[in-house]
C-alpha cells in the first residue's frame, strides 16, 4: 500500500473532492467524527434553513466559533500538496471543496471550487447583494447584523436542504476529468457522495482518508490514512504520456 501511487499524465484531468477530512490535521473537527457534536445539537439543528428561522442567534453563535476555530487554524501538508499540484497541472485539476474554512487558499491553492460556501463571507437572506467578505463574530446578546434592505446577513454556507454553488461548473469537469480522488470526506452528504457514482467507468476513481467511506464501493482504490500522511507521496506528475506497454 505504501508504495503505491496515483499517476497524473500530461493528458490527465484530475477532480479533487475534498471533505471535512482535509482540515481534520489543521484541528478543524470533522462533523461526524468523535467529539463532532456541537453542544448536544446535531449540526442540521444548527446549519439549516429551519435553524435560521427558529433561532438565528443560535445560528450565528455556532458560524461564530467555527471562524473563531477555522481563523486561529493553519494549512497542512495535505493542503499544500493539492495548491503544489495546481502549480504543476494548472487548470488541469478542478479542485472542489465542500469545506468552509478557506484553508486551500490559505495553502497556495487559486481555483477552489466552495460547493458549500465560505466561513468567512456572509449575504443578506432577503436581497440579491452579493455575498461579502465578513469575518466578525455575532454572539448574543449582540443583534443579528442587518442589511441595508432591512433583510439579516446570514453566514455564505450552504445549508442542509439547501442548493449547493456552483454545479453547473462541477458537472462539467466530472464530465472531462480522468480521474477522480475524494480525500476525507464520509460519502454520506449528497450530492457530493455521488459525484464518485457519476465518473466511475470513465475514470480512475480513489479514496483517501484513514476509514472506508459509506460509497467505498465506488471507487477503484481506497488509500487508507490521514490525507497530511499520505498525500506528500501520493501523486507523480509525468512530463510525457506512458505508451502502452512500451
Ligand atoms: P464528515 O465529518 O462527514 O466526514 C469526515 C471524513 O473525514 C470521515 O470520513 C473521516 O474518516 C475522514 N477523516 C478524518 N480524519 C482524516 C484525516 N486526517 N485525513 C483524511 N480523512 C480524514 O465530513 P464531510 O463528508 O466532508 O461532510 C460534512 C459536511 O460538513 C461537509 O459539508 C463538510 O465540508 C462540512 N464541514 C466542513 C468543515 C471545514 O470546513 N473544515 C468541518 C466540518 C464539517
Amino acid at each position: 500500500m505504501a508504495n503505491r501511487m496515483l499517476r497524473i499524465d500530461p493528458t490527465d484531468h484530475v477532480f479533487i473532492l475534498t471533505g471535512a477530512g482535509v482540515s481534520a490535521e489543521s484541528g478543524i473537527p470533522t462533523f461526524r467524527g468523535a467529539g463532532g457534536l456541537w453542544r448536544n445539537y446535531r449540526i442540521e439543528e444548527v446549519a439549516s434553513p429551519y435553524a435560521w428561522e427558529r433561532d438565528p442567534g443560535l445560528v450565528w453563535e455556532f458560524y461564530s466559533m467555527r471562524r473563531r476555530v477555522a481563523g486561529d487554524a493553519k494549512p497542512n501538508p495535505a493542503h499544500f500538496v493539492l495548491a503544489k499540484l495546481e502549480e504543476a497541472i494548472g487548470d488541469r485539476l478542478f479542485l472542489c471543496t465542500q469545506n468552509v474554512d478557506g484553508l486551500h487558499e490559505r495553502a497556495g491553492s487559486r481555483r477552489v471550487i466552495h460547493m458549500h460556501g465560505e466561513l468567512f463571507k456572509s449575504r443578506c437572506d432577503r436581497c440579491s447583494r452579493s455575498p461579502f467578505a465578513d469575518e466578525k463574530t455575532y454572539e448574543p446578546p449582540a443583534e443579528i447584523p442587518l442589511c441595508e434592505c432591512g433583510g439579516r446577513i446570514r453566514p455564505h454556507i450552504c445549508w442542509f436542504g439547501e442548493m449547493p454553488f456552483e454545479m453547473e461548473k462541477i458537472f462539467t469537469a466530472l464530465e472531462k476529468c480522468s480521474m477522480f480522488v475524494a480525500i476525507g470526506t464520509s460519502g454520506v452528504v449528497e450530492p457530493a457522495a455521488s459525484f464518485v457514482a457519476h465518473v466511475r467507468g470513465r475514470a480512475l476513481t480513489a479514496y483517501v482518508g484513514p476509514e472506508e467511506p459509506a460509497n467505498r464501493s465506488a471507487f477503484d482504490e481506497c488509500y487508507m490514512g490521514a490525507a497530511g500522511e499520505l498525500l506528500p507521496k501520493l501523486f507523480v506528475v509525468e512530463q510525457r504520456t506512458r505508451r502502452a506497454g512500451g
